[in-house]
């Protein structure tokens, strides 16, 4: 099945737990908009290559499209598509006003140097031209890209608009360094966010993440940080894998901090000399409580979860988590918070960065982790009430939420002319 395909399953499972109408699954399971962009750059050689990007707007009626920019050999237009939708469900699930998103461009950036990326990032953001805008479509971080990413493509934008404009428009991309306007907390926040989401199930069961044996898939922005949110909360992070390998320790537990600092070095977990290395087989059917797939799609396979032994998966990345697998896992009574909940503490903290820079402001940290918990939280409670309500699974639920609220919109306005 595509990652498009399982993304509208999904939409379809929720529409047919509330009998939604037939003409809104139509508009639900379609981007409004799908560009695509030929560029040409020079390279450092002085060689030019054109390179392919995707902008796909999936649906922009609860506010202006919303999500990021994905860079990566594997990026295609199903892909995108599917990521696109996810971000419509998301920003609704967690109620910002926003729509739905996605682009990127199919590159490897561990191949580039600065320069090139750079040349790449400013001549991608040229060619999308008007489809982004700040009130229109606004980008942000995402695999393979980072806040100085996002810097060049504020920075190609804003030199491209009426001089008269230019401090006006910072907020055509979101994820940015703080220094260019960012916001404090953006580069946590999907992190933090998954560690809330954990944090609120356990509630709900007397428990705590305190003690809790945590593997995590994934050391980039939402690997990290959620090791260090919940290392910081007293569980105890044991096993580690991204694409260079896995590492784990048996009787201990593993510093965060030092594995960045080995991380930021050697380019990956691989070779981390306080841990020892494991399979990718071993990471998946590892001893702890709780997994985090917090890398890239289809990972949580039928054949990887044979053995196990993880009771909860909270899904940092998009579609981690296959159909059949997920089946498996509901069939076997492991929990398993969605995507489209779990890592939407991006979106949130991106639409604070939205909201601060229209009007001239920069909000303290406390703020920006206070109104973070708050928005999430009230979408777990959201999420656990649907369930309660339709008896179904949390992801079944969180689409049902969503749904639910771009259907009211829908209602209401119309489709006019
Ligand atoms: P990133 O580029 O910062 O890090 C990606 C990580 O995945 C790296 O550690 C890399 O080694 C690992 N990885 C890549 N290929 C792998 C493979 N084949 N096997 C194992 N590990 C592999 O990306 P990120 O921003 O942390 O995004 C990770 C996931 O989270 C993606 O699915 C992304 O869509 C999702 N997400 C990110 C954000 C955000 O704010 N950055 C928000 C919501 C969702």
């Amino acid at each position: 099945m595509s990652l498009f395909a399982m993304a509208q399953a999904q939409i379809e499972r929720g529409a047919d737990l509330i009998g939604l109408r037939d003409d809104y699954r139509v508009l639900l399971r379609s981007p409004k908009n799908e560009v695509i962009v030929n560029f040409p750059v020079q390279l450092d050689d002085g060689r030019f290559e054109l390179f392919r990007g995707y902008r796909i707007q999936h649906n922009n009626v609860l506010g202006p499209y919303k999500g990021g920019m994905r860079f990566s050999p594997d990026v295609d237009l199903d892909e995108v598509k599917a990521l696109a939708t996810w971000m419509t469900f998301k920003t609704a699930l967690v109620n910002v006003p926003f729509g739905g998103a996605k682009g990127g461009v199919t590159i490897d950036p561990a191949e580039r140097s600065d320069e090139e990326m750079s040349r790449v990032v400013r001549r991608f953001t040229h060619a999308l031209g008007n489809n982004i805008g700040p009130e229109h479509d606004i980008p942000a971080p995402d695999l393979g890209t980072n806040a100085q990413t996002m810097v060049w493509m504020m920075d190609t934008y804003a030199n491209s608009v009426n001089g008269l404009d230019r401090q006006n428009v910072k907020r055509v991309v979101t994820g940015k360094t703080v220094a260019c306007g960012g916001s404090l907390g953006r580069d946590k926040a999907t992190g933090t966010g998954v560690a809330i989401c954990l944090a609120h199930h356990l509630e709900n069961e007397d428990r705590t993440v305190d003690g809790l044996r945590v593997a995590i898939q994934g050391f980039g922005n939402v690997g990290e940080h959620t090791a260090r949110e919940l290392h910081a909360m007293g569980a105890h992070i044991v096993a580690v894998a991204d694409h260079t390998g896995a590492v784990m320790v048996e009787d201990a537990v593993l510093d965060p901090e030092d594995l960045w600092r080995h991380v930021s070095e050697a380019g990956g977990v691989s070779g981390y000399r306080h841990a020892d290395t494991i399979s990718t087989e071993e990471f998946f059917s590892a001893d702890v409580d709780v997994i985090v797939p917090a890398a890239i799609e289809n990972q949580v396979t039928p054949e990887r979860i044979e053995r196990l032994k993880a009771q909860i998966i909270v899904e940092g990345a998009n579609g981690p988590t296959t159909r059949d697998a997920e089946q498996q896992l509901v069939d076997g009574g492991v929990v398993v918070i969605p995507d489209v909940l779990a890592n939407a503490g991006g979106v949130i903290v991106s639409y604070f960065e939205w909201v601060q820079n229209k009007v001239s402001q920069q909000w303290p940290l406390s703020e920006v982790d206070y109104r973070l918990r708050q928005q999430l939280w009230d979408a777990c409670d959201h999420v656990d009430r649907a369930r309660e309500r339709h008896h179904c699974t949390r992801r079944e639920a969180a689409y049902i939420v969503a749904i639910e609220r771009l259907a009211q919109v829908y209602d209401q306005r119309g489709i006019w002319p």
